[in-house]
């Protein structure tokens, strides 16, 4: 019998957040981002989540072919584009459109040609200092692109620094979208510019932010770039990371909890068991403290996170038995809030979430 700790994927609710994406940016056209195995969620839930996306983005070559092979027949794109000649040809036989970044990239493209035409997302850097051409040599990258005839559609493109940490802005969004704006000045083609930060504040930058294409990822998912709460966007939580109580102590005051002693019960205490540790994708600095679910009352945890187990306080729980449902992450229970106790972002935990961790869906 599996251990009994099991993310849930609601399907229904990735069709529901692409929705609120689109809302957000009517007339926009939406890539979905499910770069990390749709950011832990899984790709054959991807397909069916965003079936409605109009395209799906991610970074990783041999998931973007595996989504022709599972059927997915509209655009795809690469988000660190190619890295070899090879990478060139199979863009070009998958249809798989790339992002060009930097110098290198043009010059391999301009060097192989290719049997088919492939769409280019060219990527300005606005301040980001990660990958792009920066403002004043946009032009000319893509004056060079356009003079190569085996590409085909060009998207100006670029991506927004204050994503995942909105309370530390200290490059703008406002500021990007003007640094975008001089460099691709004159330039006729399509803009992407709004992963989920954009999305979500669009309504509030109005005309400043104009994006043909959007790239929502973590709103797909239900979690929020950075403040806010996800349910206040109208956001659905995409996975429930849950599990069972499997041992119950009760303790007195001045006894300790888990590896290093690191809990010091005050009180006379019960304390539950948990099947889930770090090695299940839990974070293991998550302090005491950091919010869990057991029966359907939040509590707090304890102590330190092991490998396959952690300890919950029970006090007030009284209903709470081995076997009692544990709900780590997702209903009811905010992942961005479990992150922000554990000093980290909902991106990190989703991701992690381990192969030995059963997966359904509902
Ligand atoms: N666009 C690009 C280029 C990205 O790298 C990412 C993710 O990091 C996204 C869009 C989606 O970002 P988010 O998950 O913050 O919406």
């Amino acid at each position: 019998m599996p251990r009994p700790i099991v993310a849930t994927i609601h399907v229904a609710a990735m069709q529901h957040n692409l929705a609120r994406a689109r809302a957000c940016a009517p007339g926009a056209k939406a890539w979905a981002v499910v770069k990390a195995n749709a950011y832990g969620h899984g790709l054959q839930r991807a397909l069916r989540g965003f079936a409605d996306a109009d395209g799906l983005a991610l970074i990783e070559f041999d998931n973007a072919v595996r989504l022709r092979e599972m059927g997915w027949s509209k655009p795809i794109l690469l988000l660190e584009g190619w890295f070899d000649a090879a990478d060139l040809h199979a863009m070009a036989e998958h249809g798989l459109a790339g992002t060009a970044h930097c110098a290198e990239q043009i010059a391999l493209l301009e060097r192989t040609p290719l049997a088919r035409p492939v769409d280019v997302h060219l990527k300005m850097n606005t301040g980001m200092n990660r990958l792009g051409f920066k403002p004043a040599d946009y032009a000319a990258a893509h004056a060079r692109l356009r003079a190569i005839p085996h590409v085909g559609y060009i998207t100006l493109m670029t991506h927004f620094a204050n994503a995942d940490e909105a309370a530390h802005e200290c490059l703008p969004i406002r500021e990007q979208i003007r640094r975008f704006d001089a460099g691709a000045a004159g330039l006729d083609a399509p803009r992407s510019l709004a992963n989920s930060a954009g999305v979500l504040r669009m309504q509030e930058l109005g005309g400043e932010l104009v994006s043909d294409w959007i790239r929502p990822g973590i709103m797909l998912y239900g979690g929020t770039p950075g403040g806010g709460s996800a349910a206040d966007y109208g956001l659905r939580p995409a996975m429930t990371l849950e599990s069972e109580l499997i041992g119950i102590q009760e303790i007195a005051a001045g006894d300790f909890v888990g590896y290093g002693s690191r809990f010091e019960a005050d009180r006379a205490m019960r304390i539950g068991t948990v099947a889930c540790g770090y090695a299940d994708g839990y974070p293991r600095h998550a302090p005491t403290g950091t919010p869990v679910m057991v029966d359907g009352c939040r509590t707090r945890t304890v102590g330190r996170v092991s490998m396959d187990m952690m300890a919950v306080d029970l006090t007030g729980i009284d209903s709470a038995r081995v076997g009692s449902r544990v709900v780590l992450w997702g209903e009811d229970l905010a992942v961005d809030d479990v992150a922000a106790s554990a000093d980290t972002i909902g991106y990190e935990l989703m991701c992690a979430v381990a192969q030995r961790v059963q997966v359904r869906e509902d």
